[in-house]
């Protein structure tokens, strides 16, 4: 099933025009041409010019005009002008003839808009009247040759810090070339409540700039620079902000303006791909929670809805041929049977429950996860709504007889196929021969299905990745945790259905790996498999010889004097090398085998009443057994690298 390159996407796909979108270019690396380009090709309608980016730029103001146009991008904002208003005559000479050059630089790019963010000078003033009157100057200045300007209030403005003072100071200045600007990030991150934007006027928003972030205990100024995101990746409740604002009756842009270290150095023209799918997938949260009157006048984008998931169909594994036996062994050993080979390619089906594996020997080095297939009630529906948020399409290699399955490339290179494996004939099981090949390890194993799977992200594309899956599949945020590693913090987040019929985990280290001193399994991947006796599984897979982790007494212990499991409980527990937890909804039991061809495990769990967690506090235990495991080589993986 694996395919190669992915298509070219196609903007635009399959959605609504919705709101006109705006990247700032501060948001993208590289050098200003590296930035339009990329803003292009992704889709965005315009950009906002970030100075610096213009001064280091050989372009003219005129050059840079005619490139955006010659590529379809609007310049929506020139930005950011600093330290405006002063206590010294002096001082508001200087900056106003400052401001004089940079209304020329705006009347040679073509545009009318340039943000004036509220003074961290020593001259600032700490007086609302007065800087009304300035700024009432400086807007007279602008609106004489049809410009206007947009006054923001960063969090760490050094009075003006907050936008109920920013609007209260442009209510003051009462010029028609005055309004505001609105920035999520300097609005939430201060824990501001957004909902008096809803009452400003509509007509005085002048521009509103979307950034998300993670919820971090920091100097804001260290947060904003360093680690703002693409909305839908961190904690800001951004369809919130957003409906405030569109309630307030704002019909500009929805423009990003995102400092990001990562996306700093990251291929523009994939970050800028990323950047257009939050707009897309803030659009439609948005427009789910907004009072019907104001969305049908907001002009919200409209996606093709996500459909109902069933499940995980399948998960397939690339092997060679120093992996494939070793995980075919592994897997015989956890009950299942091969049971189909593939019409046309070098794949085999492993079957138990509703539980799939495939094995595609045309991988390599060693084996990974390729592919997973999500059951789905529209397949073709599916592949819509992805197309529609910039997936990569892959090509569909198909035989004479061949399920015709949409797939899409996640940012992880992970094939993401759309299968509806229950209808018949026509379903892509029919792809596969029977063997009629029975399972050789009996019935006790009981495993049902995929209840999870585990993949590490690439450093750079973690939350690139997170909002893939969610937007794409339609899926909740479930939780994000940190844990202590044996070489260094891991970092997780998972994302399911509501029904949690599909549960996919994300890792990445917090730090980069280093190249010298590289212990840790390189970017490991798990599938997990559910049983409804996980014990009995234990018990039936060591006996079978599966290279189940072996997990030290001292865990047990610890176990103990924690949760206090039930002695004859925690004794087969011990027994078994079977790892607990238990949360207020219920208790989760589970086991791990070892590495099998250097960066894949499987897993087997047992959900027990509500429990939606993934035992994330064993994970440092599990990952110890693992590192022991490949220190000392194991017995039982004859033929694994
Ligand atoms: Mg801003
Ligand atoms: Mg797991």
């Amino acid at each position: 099933m694996t395919a190669e390159a992915a298509v070219p996407l196609r903007p635009g796909s399959g959605r609504t025009a919705g709101l006109r979108t705006a990247v700032a270019t501060v948001c993208l690396s590289g050098t200003l041409e590296d930035k339009l380009v990329a803003a292009a090709a992704a889709g965005f309608d315009g950009v906002e010019i970030f100075e610096p980016d213009f001064v280091a730029s050989p372009w003219s103001a005129t050059e840079l005009r005619s490139r955006c146009a010659d590529l379809g991008l609007s310049i929506d904002l020139y930005q950011p002008f600093r330290d405006f208003d002063a206590d010294d005559p002096d001082v508001l000479a200087r900056n106003l003839r400052r401001a004089e050059h940079k209304l020329d630089v705006m009347e040679q790019l073509g545009t009318d808009l340039v943000l004036v963010c509220s003074s961290v000078s020593p001259h600032a003033l700490d007086d609302d009247d007065r800087i009304a009157e300035q700024l009432h100057r400086l807007a007279a200045r602008a609106g004489e040759r049809g410009l206007r300007v947009c006054y923001e209030a960063l969090a760490w403005g050094r009075f003006v810090n907050t936008y109920e003072r920013s609007w209260e100071i442009v209510r003051r200045a009462d010029h028609a070339s005055l309004g505001l600007c609105i920035d999520s990030f300097h609005i939430l991150s201060r824990g501001s409540d957004p909902a008096g934007i809803a009452d400003i006027p509509g007509e005085k928003l002048f521009f509103l700039q979307l950034a998300d972030a993670p919820h971090m205990a920091m100097d804001v100024l260290q947060w904003s620079r360093h680690y703002r995101l693409f909305p839908g990746q961190g904690t800001f409740d951004l369809p919130a902000f957003l409906g405030h604002v569109l309630t307030a009756g704002y019909t500009g842009p929805l423009s990003l303006e995102v400092f990001n270290d990562v996306f700093r150095q990251s291929d523009p023209a994939r970050a800028a791909v990323d950047a257009l799918r939050s707009l897309l997938a803030l659009q439609e949260e948005t427009a789910e929670r907004l009072a019907p009157e104001i969305r049908s006048r907001a002009g919200l984008m409209e996606l093709p809805p996500p459909q109902q998931l069933n499940g995980h169909a399948f998960v397939e594994l690339t092997v060679d041929g120093g992996s494939a036996g070793h995980v075919e062994r592994t897997l015989a050993a956890l009950g299942f049977a091969r049971s189909g080979r593939h019409r046309s390619k070098p794949v085999q089906l492993w079957q138990q429950g509703d539980s799939r594996l495939l094995l595609n020997a045309t991988g390599g080095p060693g084996a990974s996860i390729a592919a997973l297939g999500i059951e789905t009630a529209d397949a073709t529906a599916s592949a819509r709504r992805a197309e529609a948020l910039l997936a990569p399409v892959l090509p569909r290699a198909r035989g004479q007889v061949e399920a015709d399955l949409s797939a899409v490339a996640a940012p992880d290179g992970t094939s993401v196929f759309f299968c509806t494996t229950g209808s018949g004939a026509t379903g892509w099981l029919t792809d596969f021969v029977p063997t009629g090949e029975p399972a050789q390890v009996g019935r006790s194993i009981r495993i049902t299905h995929v209840d999870h799977v585990a993949l590490a992200q690439p450093f750079d594309h973690f939350d690139e990745a997170a909002l893939f899956y969610r937007s794409v599949l339609g899926l909740q945020p479930q939780h994000s945790s940190e844990v202590a590693a044996p070489f260094g913090l891991v970092r997780n987040r998972t994302v399911s259905d509501p029904a949690g019929t599909v549960r996919i985990g994300m890792s990445v280290s917090v730090l980069r790996r280093g190249t010298e001193w590289q212990p840790a399994v390189t970017d490991p991947q798990h599938v997990a498999f559910a049983s409804d006796d996980v014990l009995a599984a234990a018990r039936a897979a060591r006996a079978a010889g599966a290279p189940l982790l072996d997990i030290p007494d001292n865990y047990y212990d610890d176990l103990d004097a924690r949760l206090a499991p039930p002695p004859s409980l925690l004794a087969d527990l011990r027994a078994l090398g079977v790892l607990y937890d238990k949360s207020a909804d219920g208790e989760f039991l589970h086991f791990y085998t070892e590495i099998l061809g250097g960066r894949v495990f499987f897993e087997v769990v047992q959900r027990i009443g509500g429990y939606a967690g993934y035992g994330e506090l064993n994970a440092p235990v599990r990952m110890a057994a693992h590192r022991r495991q490949r220190a000392a080589g194991s017995t039982s993986a004859a033929g694994a690298p």
